[in-house]
């Protein structure tokens, strides 16, 4: 049976060290979170994330703003969270309804406090291996959980199921510079199976659940779940059924319990980050 990849351990870990190293600190990391409309599961994700921050010691501020907010409502908030001294990172919560462009507020966020590491300037540091500001915090969260388990990325073939711009593509760049041999697949990908099972560490950020079977993965392959999804009766499900893939793989992370816990924890450490690289500018 596979070993599990315990996220909420590991980020317990994280954010320990992060509340000792905050209780030092006179001037208190600050987050701001944007979330702008009604969205259900948005809601509950601001909520973890500015209770986290908040018992870690940080100063935490969600702006809460109505559905039928304008364009110029949003810029205008961005803007002065840029200006303001006392923020060190902004955080928009996305989805955005349906009216407002999530990239083009994206671009207006100052790099130097996108604590989400979206920004053109930020992708293209990661791309370019130099120095993001901040570095996306999923994908962030599942190279750490990785390296906390000493599970070798250099030199592994890494297979990530997703392209998206949040998830499957910067954790492919960041694996990339870890030196792993990388494959993309995505949903117009052939044989994905075959493609699936040439991995020494598979993963999954699809939202599909039940995605991964057991015949997609390799004797002894790590196996990384992101994705979320919710069945009939409203249970979180990953994209890994994961009983049939357990006993296959080496490893294995657990929905809930994985990744999720993880980029929270990175989340609170890009804020940390940024605090302290805005003290220095
Ligand atoms: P997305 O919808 O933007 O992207 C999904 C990707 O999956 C696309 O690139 C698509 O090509 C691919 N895909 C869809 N169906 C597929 C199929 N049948 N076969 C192969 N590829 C397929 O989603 P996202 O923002 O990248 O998130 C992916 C999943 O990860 C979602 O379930 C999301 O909820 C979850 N997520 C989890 C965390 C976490 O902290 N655990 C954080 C972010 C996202």
């Amino acid at each position: 049976m596979a070993e599990i990849l315990d996220g909420k351990a590991c980020a317990k870990e994280i954010l320990s060290d992060i509340k000792a190293q905050v209780e030092k600190m006179t001037r208190k990391p600050s987050l701001a979170v944007i979330l702008v409309g009604d969205d259900e599961a948005s809601k509950i994700y601001v909520k973890n994330k500015e209770k986290t921050a908040l018992e870690l010691g940080f100063k935490s501020k969600t702006y809460r703003l109505e559905k039928n907010t304008t364009a110029q409502e949003l810029k205008d908030l961005i803007l002065n969270l840029n200006l303001d001294v006392d923020t060190d990172a902004i955080l928009l919560q996305l989805p955005l309804p349906k009216h407002l462009k999530a990239q083009e507020f994206i671009e207006l966020i100052d790099p130097k406090k996108d604590v989400d590491g979206f920004h053109p300037i930020n992708c293209g540091k990661l791309l370019t291996d130099t120095n993001p500001y901040a570095i996306s915090c999923t994908p962030k969260g599942v190279i750490k959980l990785l390296e906390k388990n000493n599970i070798e990325i250099s030199g592994k073939h890494c297979v990530v199921i997703g392209r998206s711009n949040m998830v499957g593509k910067p954790l492919s760049i960041l694996l990339l510079n870890k030196n792993a041999t990388v494959t993309m697949a995505h949903s117009k990908t052939k044989n994905l199976s075959q493609t699936a099972k040439t991995a020494d560490i598979l993963i999954s950020a699809t939202g599909v659940s039940n995605l991964i079977k057991k015949d997609f993965v390799k004797e002894g392959a790590v196996v990384v779940d992101v994705g979320i999804s919710r069945d009939s009766e409203g249970k979180i499900k990953g994209d890994v059924d994961f009983l049939e893939v357990s006993k296959v793989a080496s490893h294995i992370t657990p929905v809930p319990g994985g990744v999720g816990p993880m980029t929270i924890a990175m989340l609170m450490e890009n804020t940390l980050e940024l605090c302290l690289k805005n003290a220095k500018f």
